[in-house]
């Protein structure tokens, strides 16, 4: 069943424990008798492979996360990476959300994993920028996030009107309305009631969850082209700005993010989707020339170089979103093409940026870090 493996990724060991656990114990069990928690979370699982199994082809497609996090796996994964590169070590928020994900239990992993990706379908197919959005736990983000959409949508030469900015919260995972309206867009009608109902179930069940707050929930942000679930969109994770916050990275966490996420709206609006590190360095790239930059935030030399560095937390080692070193060095060339324009109220337009990330990006990848094919390419 490749489809199958494919949704169900690295999990699909232990999913299939918890499926042949779940067997041995219904034998006996009356009708009746009560689910336990393990069976509820395969239950819970199997929803949420089908629903994702259920979307319309292009439900998903070209959907970009801001991280590969270590735990949705259900639904589709980056393409195969060719290997770690030697050498390289990843960037400070990769590892701390791999330990976080290395703390649950196996139960805990497969109701994160299910219910993560649920939380995904939602920001993307359901929730809309038409109600009031709030950002962060408590909502200290909301100022922040409006206030950056707002610069963002005049910054950039695209259609912008159209792009929402949408909160995406764990919390929204125990509203079975929610999750009903989640469910319907992929899962058989009959089916729905039932799986709205387990999801919450499931939230408050297993303790680790913490009702939604578990910022493993939400570790993640994410764009969304025009012809996907949903439309054209930014989602920016809880879980994400909690993160970064704990990493010491407070002060840009919103506009960085955002900033990144919007620079793939830029790519999406010119069909520029490369295949190889340029994909995720161009985002860095525009979202440092629009902090720098006296249209954009404006921002000192001291908060540009905090960017870079938060650019190089989520940085991995595969040849895939880039290393920290290529990240950061993408987000300092964005910061460059603003601080040191002859007229620093002039905006580049969007589709010579790109032009000219493209031609200095391979530079901007140290020959260490560089796959052969490029390496081959730069020579020839
Ligand atoms: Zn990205």
């Amino acid at each position: 069943m490749p489809s199958r493996k494919r949704f169900l990724g690295g999990t699909l060991a232990a999913a299939g424990t918890a499926a042949a656990l779940a067997l041995a114990t219904a034998v006996p069990a009356a009708a009746a008798a009560p689910s336990t928690v393990e069976q509820d979370v395969a239950q819970l699982y199997q929803d949420v492979t089908d629903l994702y199994n259920g979307l319309p082809a292009n439900a998903v497609r070209g959907v970009d996360r801001l991280i590969e996090s270590p735990v949705p796996r259900i639904g589709p994964r980056s393409r195969a990476a060719q290997g770690p590169i030697p050498g390289c070590t990843e960037g400070s928020l990769l590892t701390y959300a791999n330990k976080l994900a290395s703390q649950l239990t196996p139960l805990e992993g497969q109701a994160l994993d299910a219910l993560s990706a649920l939380g995904q379908l939602y920001v993307q197919g359901v929730a809309s920028d038409k109600t009031p959005q709030v950002f962060g736990t408590d909502g200290q983000y909301t100022a922040r996030a409006t206030d950056t959409i707002g610069k963002l949508r005049g910054f950039w030469d695209i259609e912008s009107w159209n792009i929402q900015l949408v909160a995406w919260k764990g919390t929204d995972l125990g509203s079975q309305a929610k999750m009903a309206q989640t469910f319907s867009l992929g899962l058989a009608p009959s089916k729905v009631k039932d799986a709205a109902a387990l999801a919450t179930k499931v939230l408050y069940e297993v303790p680790g969850l913490q009702g939604g707050r578990n910022p493993l929930l939400t570790l993640n942000a994410f764009a969304a082209p025009a012809d996907s679930l949903g439309g054209k969109r930014v989602a920016l994770g809880d879980g994400l700005l909690d993160t970064v916050n704990l990493l010491g990275f407070d002060d840009v966490s919103v506009e960085s993010v955002v900033g990144h996420e919007y620079g793939h709206q830029v790519d999406f609006a010119h069909d520029n989707h490369p295949r190889n590190e340029s994909s995720e360095m161009g985002p860095d790239a525009y979202g440092g020339y629009f902090v720098a930059h006296a249209k954009g935030y404006a921002w000192d030399a001291r908060t540009q170089q905090e960017v870079t560095y938060l650019d190089a937390s989520i940085g991995d080692c595969y040849h895939s979103h880039g290393t920290p070193d290529q990240r950061k060095a993408a987000g300092a060339w964005g910061e460059k093409q603003a601080t040191s324009q002859d007229n620093p109220n002039r905006v580049v337009p969007s589709a010579k940026m790109i032009e000219k990330f493209q031609k200095v990006y391979p530079k901007l990848m140290p020959p260490a870090d560089q796959p052969a094919a490029a390496l081959a390419a730069a020579h020839g």
